[in-house]
């Protein structure tokens, strides 16, 4: 499933070839993924310019602002989504749902299970957006840090970890990303929210941090290949240390890495060092 840095690249990787760009037309061959395609899209964005993309949560938003009439795509990429640049006339294949045209190339929406989205926001307040307005904080801000943390969890009285995959409190970390943090500033998952320290809140925010980070700096490396081959995932290939890694040895302290279930998602960790 695409997570933040799987969003994040492909955001900075379409970036250089459709900024600037104006759209020439738009074609969809589904009327819904999971919503339906809003209507009259080719009359709506064909002639608007793309000011620039940005990322909101798992969200890719087009700015297409400029010039009257204009707004917002965004574009979610659910389960099984991947956004393709393709040369123009190229052939949509079977998953092919929605194709952004332009001059030099074709922004292709590929999507087998159609849990992905796209929808239109008119105007420029695009943060009021009802898909956007319940977000909670990024974690790659600034505002993001140890002290944010802290006083957001004050209240809370789950576990931490489905807390930290909550996208109503901060958003982008996913089932992989919230494990492996957890895990390199040694805090269990199963801790309650209220029950984890201010010093500990610091480390565990720096941890998302890095392992955001790091996985966006794995992706950069094939930003070409992302955006122009088979729309394949690319290279997220994080060193695990506990994800999918049940019954091995934590690389921490060689204690086994025990998998469970919290709130219908698989947890793993390590029961030795994170407390
Ligand atoms: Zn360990």
């Amino acid at each position: 499933m695409p997570e933040l840095p799987e969003v994040e690249v492909s955001r900075q990787g379409l970036l250089p070839y459709l900024s600037g760009q104006s759209i020439v037309g738009v074609v969809v061959r589904t009327p819904s993924l999971r919503h339906e395609i809003p209507a009259g899209l080719d009359a709506r964005l064909t002639g608007l310019q793309v000011d620039g993309i940005r990322r909101r949560g798992k969200y890719l938003l087009i700015d297409c602002q400029s010039g009257g009439g204009g707004g917002w795509l965004l574009i979610h990429l659910g389960m099984s989504g991947s956004l393709r640049l393709v040369p123009p006339a190229t052939p949509a294949q079977k998953h092919d749902h929605v194709d952004l045209l332009f001059a030099a190339t074709v922004l292709r929406l590929r999507d087998p299970r159609r849990f992905g989205a796209l929808l239109w926001h008119e105007g420029p307040d695009v943060d009021r957006h009802p898909a956007l307005a319940h977000l909670g904080i990024e974690p790659l801000s600034d505002a993001f840090d140890g002290n944010w943390l802290y006083a957001a969890t004050r209240q809370r009285h789950a576990p931490i970890k489905p807390l930290l995959m909550d996208s109503r409190l901060v958003v982008g970390i996913g089932n992989i990303y919230a494990a492996e943090s957890l895990h390199l500033a040694r805090v269990s998952p199963l801790r309650a929210g209220n029950r984890i320290s201010r010093q500990r809140c610091g480390l565990l925010a720096s941890a998302i941090r890095s392992t955001l980070t790091a996985s966006i700096a794995a992706g950069g490396s094939s930003v070409r290949d992302y955006v122009h081959s088979d729309g394949g995932a690319g290279c997220f290939q994080l060193a695990c240390a506990v994800y999918g890694r049940a019954g091995e040895p934590c690389p921490v302290c060689a204690g086994k890495v025990r998998v469970i279930r919290q709130a219908g998602r698989s947890t793993f960790y390590c029961p030795r060092c994170q407390r």
